[in-house]
C-alpha cells in the first residue's frame, strides 16, 4: 500500500533578486515497508525534499500526503509528529549534549506517547536492545560515546515514538567507513522487524545500493532518473552514470567487503538478490564502536 505520495513539489528560495529552485516539480511515492533512496550531488535538493516530508520546511507549492493526510505544519502538531521521525548526518543534531542517553530516549516517550516515568524507563532498555547497544550506556552523555554509538542512540530516539516513516538524511556520511555497514545493517534489520518505511538520502552510491528498494536520482531540484535498485547499476541517464563513475569501486564483491554487510533472512528483505548478502555478522556489532 502506498503510504507516501509526493506530488509536483516545488521549493523556491529568494536570494536578493534571484530565485533558486531547490525543488522544481518533484513527484514520487513510497509503498509501506520500503526504502526510497534519494541520491544526487550536493545541492541537488535532497535535504530540502526530506525536510518538507518531515514537516521541518514548507513547500512553495505541491503536496505531500502520508496515508491520505496532507503534510503541513498543522498536521505535524497532530499524530504525524509521532508517525514521522528523522535521523540526520550528525547525531549531535538529535542528541542534546547535556542529556544522558536515558533522558534523550525517554523524552519522546513521555511527550508523544504520554508514558509514565517507569514505563519509559523500561522502554529505554528495549530501545537500547533494539539498536544493539549495552543497557549500561543509558547513563552516558553523547561526548562519552563513539560516533557509531551516537548514531545508534539517534536511531533509537527516532524509533522511540513507534513511527511509520523515518527520513534519514545522510545518516552514515559522518561515520568511519568500517562503521557504515553496521549502521546500514541495523537500519535494514529494524525496517524488517517494524515494517518501517524509509526515505534514505545519501550521496554514497554504495550505501544506496545496500538499502534501497526504489531510487530517485536528483539534479538541480528535479528527478532525472527513477526506478528500482537497477538504476544504480545500469543507469540510463548520463548524470546518473557520472555519479556512479565518481564511486571508486563498483565491483559488487569489493563493495560488500567494504560495507561489511550482514545477511538478513530472505523473507525480511524479499527483493535482496541472492548473493547481495554479505559477510558473516560480527559477534558484537558494537565492539568496533568503542568510545573515544
Ligand atoms: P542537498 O541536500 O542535495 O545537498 P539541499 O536541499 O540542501 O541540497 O539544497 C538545495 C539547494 O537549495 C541548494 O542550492 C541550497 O544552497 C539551497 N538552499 C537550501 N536551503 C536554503 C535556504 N534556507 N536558503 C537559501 N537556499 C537554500
Ligand atoms: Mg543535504
Amino acid at each position: 500500500m502506498t503510504m507516501l505520495e509526493i506530488c509536483d513539489l516545488r521549493k523556491e528560495y529568494r536570494t536578493g533578486r534571484a530565485t533558486l529552485h531547490a525543488l522544481d516539480g518533484v513527484s514520487a511515492s513510497l509503498v509501506a515497508g520500503r526504502t526510497l533512496a534519494v541520491v544526487g550531488e550536493s545541492g541537488s535538493g535532497k535535504s530540502t525534499l526530506g525536510s518538507i516530508v518531515a514537516g521541518l520546511e514548507t513547500a512553495t507549492s505541491g503536496t505531500v500526503t502520508i496515508d491520505g493526510t496532507t503534510v503541513d505544519r498543522r498536521a505535524f502538531r497532530g499524530p504525524l509528529r509521532r508517525r514521522v521521525q528523522t535521523v540526520f548526518q550528525s547525531p549531535l543534531q538529535s542528541l542534546n549534549a547535556k542529556f544522558r542517553v536515558e533522558t534523550t530516549l525517554a523524552e519522546p516517550l513521555r511527550v508523544l506517547l504520554r508514558m509514565s516515568r517507569s514505563e519509559a524507563s523500561t522502554r529505554v532498555d528495549e530501545l537500547l536492545d533494539a539498536v544493539h547497544l549495552p543497557r549500561e550506556l543509558r547513563h552516558r552523555r553523547p561526548a562519552e560515546l563513539s560516533g557509531g554509538q551516537q548514531q545508534r542512540v539517534a536511531i533509537a530516539r527516532a524509533l522511540a515514538p513507534d513511527p511509520d516513516l523515518v527520513v534519514l538524511d545522510e545518516p552514515t556520511s559522518g561515520l568511519d567507513q568500517s562503521i557504515r555497514g553496521h549502521i546500514v545493517n541495523l537500519l535494514r534489520e529494524l525496517q524488517a522487524e517494524r515494517q518501517l518505511s524509509y526515505i534514505f538520502i545519501t550521496h554514497d552510491i554504495d550505501v544506496a545500493q545496500a538499502i534501497a528498494h526504489d531510487v530517485i536520482v536528483m539534479q538541480h531540484g528535479r528527478i532525472v532518473e527513477e526506478g528500482g535498485r537497477e538504476v544504480l547499476t545500469a543507469p540510463t541517464d548520463p548524470y546518473t552514470r557520472r555519479l556512479l563513475d565518481a564511486v571508486p569501486t563498483l565491483d559488487p564483491a569489493r563493495r560488500r567487503r567494504h560495507l561489511r554487510l550482514e545477511a538478513l533472512p530472505a523473507a525480511a528483505v524479499p527483493d535482496t538478490p541472492v548473493g547481495a548478502a554479505i559477510n558473516p555478522p560480527s559477534a558484537h556489532p558494537f565492539d568496533e564502536e568503542t568510545a573515544p
